[in-house]
């Protein structure tokens, strides 16, 4: 028997796109030996991206849709793909055809080779602004100096697991899904591919800066806990100095006497402490909100509907453990 194959598409208002690359994946998928699923996770999308998935599913019997109760974030509606997929070699992909779907066949063939993981790193970014590339090798320098298990460069959500590599993500549940992180922390035989990344064909990007600050704090607060350390660092610092200089201003009283001056250093004393106690604070807060969001243990997502006749095993639905 061929091995099996599914490939997850979050997908989210990529009506434009969406024909275009289902087109391009079929392609591919028809050439290949395996025998092939494309699970489509609409995660509500505010256009006619379900109509789409409704639509391919009746047309091509690989097809499978899962519609989540609203838009929960790619990170989400990737852990509902891994949850529903059942096979030996599972492909995380864009909709946007930004990810070549002609590299799956490579990356399947270095899979069998006897890896785990094949993440796609790409050679170079078209398409991306100078700032979005000098911000995005800061960040992964930030990360590599404070993570114990450093992930891949230049490398996105497009790569290819084993079965292992699946079940071993499935039982992360934890409400941070940093997934490039989660990937990296499994384990077992990670191997990269370098391609070469086209620009976005259609849509626009969902993300902003907002949205990529929001998940760098996520990534090195879930992945370090440096930055606390940090904190601890600058108020040591902070106090030392102080003290220092207390000592000084002491000094002076006695020797020379000082009946009002001071004024100003006063001022700059109080908000530089000030300032040095409200980082703390924020610090420790995010990672406070963060043991917060993990212990209500809600689960990742809701899948609202569904399409496709290759129904996903029954321990993944809404009520299984899948989404404990
Ligand atoms: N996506 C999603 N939920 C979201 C945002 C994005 O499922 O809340 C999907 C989107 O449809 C696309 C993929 O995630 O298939 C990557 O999104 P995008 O192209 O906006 O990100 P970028 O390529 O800029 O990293
Ligand atoms: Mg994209």
């Amino acid at each position: 028997m061929p091995p099996s194959l599914a490939v997850i598409v979050p997908a989210y208002n990529e009506t434009e796109v969406l024909e275009r690359f289902h087109a391009r994946l079929a392609a591919v998928l028809d050439g290949m030996q395996a025998v092939a699923s494309v699970i489509y996770i609409d995660d509500g999308s505010a256009d006619d991206t379900w109509a789409i998935i409704d639509r391919l599913s009746q047309a091509d019997p690989r097809v499978v849709g899962l519609r989540l109760s609203r838009n929960f974030g790619k990170e989400a509606a990737m852990t509902a793909g891994l949850d529903a997929a059942d096979a030996d070699a599972v492909v995380l992909i864009d909709a946007d055809l930004q990810d070549p779907p002609e590299l799956i066949p490579d990356l399947v063939a270095r899979l069998h080779e006897g890896n785990d993981v094949v993440y796609a790193t790409r050679a170079d970014r078209a398409g991306e602004t100078r700032l979005k590339r000098f911000t995005s090798a800061a960040f992964y320098r930030v990360m590599e100096r404070l993570s114990d298990n450093p992930m891949p460069r230049d490398t996105g959500d497009f790569r290819v697991l084993s079965r292992r590599a699946v079940a071993a993500l499935r039982e992360l549940r934890e409400r941070q899904r940093f997934m490039k992180g989660l990937f990296a922390w499994i384990g077992y035989r990670q191997v990269s591919f370098r391609y070469h990344r086209d620009a976005r064909l259609a849509g626009d990007t969902k993300w902003n800066y907002w949205r990529l600050t929001n998940l760098a704090i996520e990534g090195i607060t879930s992945f370090s806990v440096a930055p606390l350390r940090l904190a601890t660092w600058l108020g040591m610092s902070a106090a030392g100095v102080a003290f220092l200089y207390g000592l000084w201003v002491i000094l002076k009283v006695l020797v020379w006497g000082d009946p009002v001056r001071g004024y100003p250093t006063l001022l700059v004393v109080i908000l530089f402490m000030g300032g040095a106690q409200l980082m703390g604070l924020g610090i420790i807060g995010e990672y406070v909100g963060r043991t917060y969001a993990e212990t209500k243990r809600r689960p990742l997502y809701y899948v609202e509907d569904r399409r496709g006749t290759r129904h996903p095993s029954p321990g993944h639905d809404p009520h299984g453990p899948g989404q404990a």
